[in-house]
């Protein structure tokens, strides 16, 4: 006698890369049935729900990079998906800006790094025209990126979910955490705080936590999640207009985060930050927020130090401007002299899962592992919701191979 399955796949984690995942598969394989298992009372409580809302275009990632893939291809999708399904967006542009000449060399990189990455319409800008574009602005140099766009990631979230459970058998269950995976030869018991479920397929999309759904399926994932809390400033009312669309700096080539940068998100409100400071708790939004057992994964990790001594100056400053809103606002007057401390207040913090190697590398591609019967998103930093629809197709591609389909 068979065991009796309840779901073919089980998809561990509602962030847009579970649910894009689980949307994919399902309209691939519009017969089986799939389920996502979301631990908190709504999707997208996490990662997605906490970020800057930027479609990215791809200019930045490494070229053949699966970043770099998936981004230009997520993003083309990811607008047709928003037309279609009436989520609002826009294509608003930003400009990557460089204030002095000690940058020039790394954006000349970026912008090459742009063009190998085939991102449309991007050109090199002087003075003048970052004045025309971001009256407020200041810099020497810029380019002008005009498919980057601004979009709410919760509603594509929400959307997709709905979509998921028009397919008959599906389900997206919030509050059901995944406490166990008791494996049997050909299929898992899935333990949650509800109830359990039979199923034959394991996709973690944990995000902050998928090292640890990694090892609680029986593998040793080779990295750790470490988190790092983005604080975020809002402009005030009365400040808004010296921010039409995004401004970025130039990033430094030797970090993940790409600075302290202007987002007008599509509710009209415009974010400055983030800052990166290593955080206490995976999924603590608060300055203070500390969690014994994420802090002990954290920091009784090798890597982790490594990776602290290595960047321990930079880190430091990332700390002074958590706690010292003038340091912030010193931070921000590089793009915007004319920004006062009246022009801020502080605003919302995203906690990021950075993965981190043995060697204290932050590991920079998307790292999406297969086992016998599971797949494992073990890296999916930004852009990751931008590119989470391509990312879907791709595990989708390796599900109907491996999983038999
Ligand atoms: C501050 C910040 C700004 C960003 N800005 C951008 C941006 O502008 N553009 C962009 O493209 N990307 C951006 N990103 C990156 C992007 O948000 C993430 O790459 C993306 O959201 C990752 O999605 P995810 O589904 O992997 O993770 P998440 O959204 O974190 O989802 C993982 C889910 O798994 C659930 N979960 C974990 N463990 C369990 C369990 N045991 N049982 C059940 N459920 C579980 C969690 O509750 C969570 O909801 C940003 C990220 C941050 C933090």
């Amino acid at each position: 006698m068979g065991q009796n399955i309840d779901f073919e796949i089980v998809v561990i984690g509602g962030g847009i890369v579970g649910l894009a995942s689980a949307y994919k598969i399902a309209l691939g394989h519009p017969d089986i049935r799939i389920a996502v298992l979301e631990k908190e009372e709504r999707i997208a409580a996490h990662q997605t729900g906490h970020n800057s809302g930027v479609i990215h275009s791809g200019l930045y990632y490494t070229p053949g990079s699966t970043k770099a893939k998936t981004c230009t291809k997520g993003r083309k999708e990811l607008v047709d998906f928003a037309k279609k399904h009436k989520i609002p967006y826009e294509i608003c542009g930003k400009i990557i800006v460089a204030t002095q000449k000690k940058e020039l060399a790394n954006l000349e990189r970026v912008f090459h790094n742009g063009q190998k990455n085939e991102i449309e319409g991007i050109e090199k800008i002087g003075p003048e025209q970052i004045k025309e574009i971001e009256p407020f602005c200041h810099g020497i140099a810029g380019i002008r990126v005009p498919c980057t766009g601004i979009i709410d990631f919760t509603e594509v979230a929400k959307k997709l979910g709905e979509l998921i459970e028009k397919g008959k058998g599906n389900k997206v269950l919030t509050s059901h955490k995944v406490l166990r995976l008791d494996k049997h030869d050909f299929f898992t018991n899935v333990v949650t705080n509800k109830k359990a479920f039979t199923t034959k397929f394991i996709i973690n999309c944990a995000g902050l936590q998928s090292d640890r759904v990694a090892k609680a399926d029986g593998n040793e994932p080779g990295m750790r999640i470490v988190p790092f809390r983005g604080d975020y400033y809002e402009l005030t009312e009365k400040a808004k207009e010296k921010v039409k669309a995004l401004i970025y700096p130039v990033p430094d080539p030797t970090f993940p985060f790409l600075g302290v940068h202007f987002t007008r998100k599509i509710d009209g409100l415009v974010e400055c930050g983030p800052n990166a400071v290593f955080s206490f708790k995976r999924e603590g939004y608060g300055k203070t927020d500390f969690n014994f057992k994420d802090s002990w994964d954290a920091l009784s990790y090798r890597g982790t130090w490594k990776m602290f001594l290595k960047h321990w100056r930079y880190g430091l400053g990332e700390y002074a401007r958590a706690f010292c809103s003038r340091w912030f606002l010193r931070q921000l007057q590089r793009l915007i002299p004319s920004l006062e401390a009246n022009d801020i207040k502080p605003g919302k913090a995203g906690v990021r899962a950075q993965a981190v190697g043995p060697r204290g590398e932050p590991i920079d591609d998307f790292k999406i592992e297969r086992q016998k019967n599971s797949i494992h998103v073990l890296n999916a930093p930004s852009p990751a919701a931008t590119a989470s629809l391509a990312i879907g197709d791709y595990i989708n591609e390796i599900a109907t191979e491996y999983f038999k389909l």
